[in-house]
């Protein structure tokens, strides 16, 4: 598997992790609870998505065979590496292009979005989410959630290259 173009789906317990991969740009859906296992493998399959899941018993289904990952509870570092070793994560790929509530890709902000914010905040890099309206822009939540990617991906904060255009607005104290 590639790890630049990798499709998820998470199960509930893993819905920070599920935050962070939209935070790094990839396409991740979130199982909702309440629906069998089953269901959630055939829509990793259908949709060639990787199911990561908590829940070793997902593992004893025979569909589950090359589209299911297992990751122990708790430790978001831990499952970062995780994913970056064995499925080849890059958390840096296409930082703060996605919605981190519904997985939509975000859009350049429009006047009526940038209208929606203070004016100390409209100079900067904004994007907006069509799906929910939310808006994105390089603020100091933005900042540790981008620090932390910059750890997972090892480190190196240069190697997205032109896809981190986002965080340009936000200075260079931590170039
Ligand atoms: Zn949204």
């Amino acid at each position: 598997m590639s790890g630049n173009d990798a499709r998820f789906v998470c199960d509930e317990m893993l819905g920070r992790l599920a935050r962070y991969l939209r935070a790094a740009g990839y396409d991740t859906a979130l199982a909702a609870g309440g629906a069998p296992d089953r269901q959630w493998i055939d829509v990793a399959r259908r949709e060639a998505r990787t199911l990561l899941t908590c829940d070793r018993q997902v593992l004893r289904h025979k569909a589950a065979h090359g589209h299911v990952l297992w990751l122990r509870q708790g430790g978001l570092d831990h499952q970062a590496s995780v994913l970056r070793d064995q499925l080849g994560v890059n958390w840096l790929w296409r930082p703060f292009t996605r919605c981190l509530v519904d997985n939509a890709r975000l859009q350049h902000a429009g006047a009526h979005a940038l209208g929606r914010l203070p004016p100390d905040l409209r100079s900067r890099s904004v994007r907006e989410c069509p799906a929910c309206g939310r808006i994105y822009w390089a603020g100091s939540h933005h900042r540790r959630m981008r620090a932390r990617l910059a750890d997972w991906a090892g480190g190196t904060i240069d190697g997205g290259g032109a896809k981190l255009q986002l965080q340009h607005g936000e200075g260079s104290a931590d170039g």
